[in-house]
């Protein structure tokens, strides 16, 4: 089970060498990643919990898989 990491807080990484901007990541949400007027993708890279399920919503329809997050700790089951 996965649980946010408190002490770092969860963050988003895009790698730029897989984007290939395709903006679905701007659909699914729309508050943490914006493209810019010449075309780059810019993103909030601190995310709040509110946040996450958002974020974690883009990085699975990201057909590049070029979103990571980070800030998350691996739990045991039975803590
Ligand atoms: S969905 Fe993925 S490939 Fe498309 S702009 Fe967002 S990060 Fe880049």
């Amino acid at each position: 089970m996965k649980t946010l990491n408190r002490l770092r807080g969860p963050r988003v990484s895009v790698d730029n060498d897989r984007c290939e901007v395709y903006g679905i990541c701007v659909w699914e949400a729309p508050r943490l990643f914006q493209l810019d007027r010449d075309g780059r993708l810019r993103y909030r890279r601190q995310l709040t919990e509110t946040d996450f399920a958002q974020a974690a919503a883009a990085a699975r329809s990201c057909p590049m898989q070029a979103i990571m997050l980070r800030g998350l700790s691996e739990v045991s089951a039975d803590e």
